[in-house]
């Protein structure tokens, strides 16, 4: 990257919201049905029908609004939005032009260890277009029209990200927070989250922007990393090589790595919005938008600050236990018996119940683990009722039953032992049968002193208390 330019993005998030209908008419609001099966003549634009708002699509876009901080308009309507393309059969797609549901918000992301302000321009509501499927064997394309009307929110940052790391990380917390508010299920691999990526370039210190260009078929988060730094590349090559910058629409091309035009950009004149004659203006009740603000969960970003601050722990741990909203609730419950330390719960999460989910690719609550059940087990350990060794034990045991502790404890004597009589015995062989190790430690070697109590511990079948051990053998050594 040439360091003599700056980049400049903004970025247009559709995010499809998981209501049952769609957004105009009583059809099914699923993916992967039969084609051509949730279909009616008004999500088909058959001429004559009218469209009637489903309210939960309101709610939600509320929700998204309240969560990124945005001015709610109580008072608000809906625009056609006019062009043509096989997969919109009106020819018109019902969205939101000058008066959008959400606008002039904001949403603070973690890039490295600092907060990012990012603007939210706006978000409204609109319908989805169907899906053409390109068919080889047919030498032909077919449309599938279930995805008509499906509701979507579009999400519009302001021009404020100036790295890809930046957009990435805006990206993934819009991500977080559709599945924290539970009103979009943000499958990128089913297109429900899509994003359009608008990228120029300046030179540093400058304070207009330069031309844009805007980037669609953007298909992960990760991809719009990529096609953001090739865009920037791209353009600060054409620009330092005495070139000009058309604004255009490109198509990335994730596979080859690179973006080719689609077309010159289109106005939004070129669109001829007009206001939706069948729908026209609508009110949300102050009193509505007000209640669905204080109903909403901390967010993300919140609570991944609140564990660094409240309990010390690190971004990249914090960020992780915050990310799913069932891990969060099942770490804060831990943390929250009081037995057991955050950091020590938040290693056994990371370490060991993500490693089940990621074998499982299930879901924490899919599991029986109990919160309760981790943290007395982790209490156990930390009152050294129990080693390290036997909590991966007893571990086993309550991933899949709900079974107290302190029972597997007792039933599998895997109770720790710190009585020096009982261990004095297993200190005494050890040190025989490891004479050179003896010799190498009373020669300087103090280090080997890890490998003699390793011993100590396989011989007590990990039970001994590992402290004791050293301080026994320390001792046993000395006196010889
Ligand atoms: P359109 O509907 O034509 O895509 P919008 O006004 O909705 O246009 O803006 C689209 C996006 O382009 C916004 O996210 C905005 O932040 C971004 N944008 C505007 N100007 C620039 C620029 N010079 N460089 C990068 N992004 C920009
Ligand atoms: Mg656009
Ligand atoms: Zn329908």
């Amino acid at each position: 990257m040439n360091s003599n330019y700056e980049i400049v993005v903004g970025l247009e998030v559709h995010a499809e919201l998981s209501t049952k209908t769609k957004i105009f008419c009583g059809c099914k609001n699923e993916f992967g049905a039969e084609v051509n099966t949730n279909v009616c003549p008004v999500c088909m634009g058959l001429p004559g029908t009218l469209p009637v708002l489903n309210e939960q699509v309101v709610e939600y876009a509320i929700k998204m609004g309240h969560a990124l901080n945005c001015h709610i308009n109580s008072v608000t309507k809906q625009d056609r939005k006019n062009y043509f393309y096989p997969d919109l059969p009106k020819s018109y797609q019902i969205s939101q032009f000058d008066i959008p549901l959400c606008e002039n918000g904001y949403l603070d992301v973690l890039v490295g260890d600092e907060v990012k302000r990012i603007g939210v321009t706006r978000i409204h509501i609109e319908e989805d277009a169907g899906k053409l499927i390109h068919d080889a064997d047919l030498g032909g394309t077919l449309a599938d029209y279930n995805r008509c009307g499906v509701p979507l929110i579009e999400i519009v940052s302001e021009p404020d990200i100036r790295s890809a790391d930046e957009a990435k990380a805006y990206l993934d917390t819009i991500h977080t927070t559709l599945l924290y508010l539970g009103i979009s299920d943000a499958k990128m691999q089913e297109g429900s989250v899509r994003c359009d990526v608008n990228v120029s370039v300046r030179p540093k210190g400058s304070t207009e922007f330069g031309t844009r260009v805007e980037m669609k078929n953007v298909n992960s988060f990760s991809a719009a990393h990529r096609a953001i730094t090739y865009e920037a590349n791209r353009q600060i090559d054409v620009l330092s090589h005495g070139g000009k910058v058309e604004q255009e629409t490109r198509k990335w091309d994730d596979v080859k790595g690179r973006s080719v035009v689609l077309r010159s950009k289109e106005d939004a004149q070129d669109y001829r919005y007009f206001p939706d004659p069948d729908l026209l203006t609508f009110v949300v009740p102050q009193e509505k938008i007000d209640r669905l603000k204080a109903r909403l969960p901390e967010l993300p970003v919140a609570k991944t600050m609140r564990y660094m601050s409240r309990y010390g722990l690190s971004k990249a741990d914090s960020e992780l236990l915050a990310l799913d909203k069932n891990v969060a609730e099942f770490f804060e419950k831990c943390v929250g018996s009081g037995k057991c330390s955050a950091k020590n719960v938040s290693n056994w999460i990371l370490g060991d119940v993500f490693k089940i989910l990621n074998e499982r690719r299930c879901s924490i609550n899919d599991l029986a683990l109990t919160a309760e059940n981790l943290s007395e087990m982790i209490s156990l350990i930390e009152k050294k009722t129990i080693s390290n060794a036997a909590g991966k034990t007893v571990f086993e045991v309550i991933v899949d039953a709900d079974k107290d502790p302190n029972e597997i404890v007792k039933e599998k004597g895997l109770a720790q032992v710190s009585d020096t009589g009982a261990l004095a015995a297993i200190v005494e062989k050890v040190l025989a049968n490891n004479e050179k190790a003896v010799n190498d430690y009373k020669s300087g070697k103090t280090n080997v002193i890890g490998f003699l109590v390793g011993q100590c511990m396989k011989e007590s079948r990990g039970q001994g208390n590992p402290s004791i051990l050293k301080e026994m053998v320390v001792a046993a050594i000395d006196n010889k």
